[in-house]
């Protein structure tokens, strides 16, 4: 049966207990198959929609009778331990649970609005495990700029881009890369979404007065060679990471900035003076995700001798080495195999800024952010973009899908 044929049977549209626990469970399990990040219950005017996210997309899988929407909101509640006579506030819970033998980890936020209760519910992937450095995509130049300020004894290593864009996939990739029995490796996270083998991961718990900056103090008592701060987003946390690695600590942290070299002025602007940025950084690394392209149903793209010329004009002013062989590019189609999206799983595109002489001295100057992208990219850098067209000319991802995730028109 499907999740549509089971959400239309009786007991579910009489809102029965049984039934509804059958439909929330098959919603879970129909959302992992999927390989969603994400499940919405919204509410509209005249029914409620089930959507997922999957490979950073909504799509629309279920609708149901307005009458069912409160009855299931309510079961979701539950689940979560949340207070399920409460309709009118922000609720945030965690759902841990064993279906038919498999483990859910998910975490549930249930927001008023003014149709009725919306939930939306993250999956966290306890299932499938953490890819190694080697399966994210790095270009080779991309992970020897990764690999070496790793085997750094001290520094802040940063990874920034925009919420969902698996930066903590690969902070975490990361760390298990140079996780050895004769380091201590500790974090700080908010909240610890992974466990990792061999390491001591503490979760920021505010009501018990644990932040951040706390935890982070803590950890530097507690004699760590390595340590992994889940996100800077105060100046305290900021100060620590770098007096941390100024006192002979590797640190890695992850920052809300667009860009690699945004990083440096995202720093400044939380008000870390530039001597300690110039000294303490050792990379800024930012990244978006992108679709590959389904192997099936991809065709050969055809573009205009405008736009490829165009193309090649940004990508090798960003970094991009042109093939004097004509590229071939691919692009979507759709086919049953790929749920009609042309599409199937993500991999990153990348920019890394390692830190040296020139732009420690750019950054104790106060240089603007495209003064050092452009210095980094004389130096080497390729940037997100230019990452992205060097992939789609291997055929893996399109040349649309970088515009789109990097918001660029040509
Ligand atoms: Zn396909």
């Amino acid at each position: 049966m499907t999740l549509q044929e089971h959400a239309a049977s009786e007991s579910v549209l009489g809102a029965e207990e049984e039934a509804l626990v059958e439909l929330s469970a098959k919603i879970i399990e129909a959302a992992a198959a999927d390989g969603a990040s994400d499940i919405h219950i919204n509410p509209t005017p005249r029914e409620t929609t089930v959507r997922f996210r999957i490979d950073g997309v909504l799509q629309d899988v279920l609708t149901l009778p307005k009458n069912v929407h409160d009855p299931l909101l309510t079961r979701f509640k539950a689940m979560a331990d949340l207070d399920t006579s409460n309709r009118r506030t922000v609720q945030d819970g965690r759902i841990l649970m064993n279906l038919r033998g498999q483990e859910y980890d998910l975490r549930e936020n249930v927001i008023p609005s003014v149709l009725g209760e919306k939930a939306t519910l993250r999956l966290l992937d306890k299932v499938r495990g953490l890819p190694g450095l080697e399966r994210l995509g790095y270009r080779e130049e991309d992970r020897k700029r990764l690999e070496s300020p790793l085997r750094a004894p001290s520094g802040v290593i940063i990874f920034s881009g925009p919420s969902g864009s698996g930066k903590t996939t690969h902070a975490y990739a990361a760390l298990q890369h140079i996780a050895r029995p004769e380091v201590n490796i500790m974090t700080i996270e908010d909240p610890v979404e992974y466990s990792l083998p061999g390491m001591v991961q503490i979760g920021v718990n505010k009501k018990m007065g644990l932040t951040f900056p706390v935890g982070l103090r803590g950890i530097l008592r507690s004699d760590p060679d390595i340590i992994f701060v889940g996100a800077i987003r105060d100046l305290e946390t900021a100060e620590l990471c770098f007096q941390a690695a100024m006192t002979g600590h590797l640190v890695m942290s992850q920052l809300h900035a667009t860009t690699a070299a945004g990083v440096i002025e995202r720093l400044l602007d939380m008000g870390i003076e530039p001597f300690v940025i110039s000294q303490g950084l050792i990379l800024a690394s930012a990244q978006r995700l992108v679709r590959v392209l389904c192997k099936d149903c991809r065709e050969k793209a055809k573009y205009s001798a405008k736009f490829l010329s165009d193309l090649r004009k940004r990508a090798e002013a960003e970094g991009l080495i042109w093939p004097n062989k004509p590229p071939v590019f691919y692009q979507a189609k759709g086919c049953e195999k790929c749920r009609k999206t042309g599409h199937w799983r993500r991999i990153a595109v990348f920019e890394m800024l390692p830190m040296d002489h020139e732009i420690a001295c750019m950054t104790a100057a106060r240089a603007s952010v495209e003064e050092i992208r452009q210095a980094a990219i004389k130096k080497g850098m390729t940037t997100m973009f230019a990452d992205g067209i060097y992939k789609a000319m291997t055929g893996e991802i399109s040349v649309e899908e970088v515009l789109r995730v990097l918001s660029i028109s040509l």
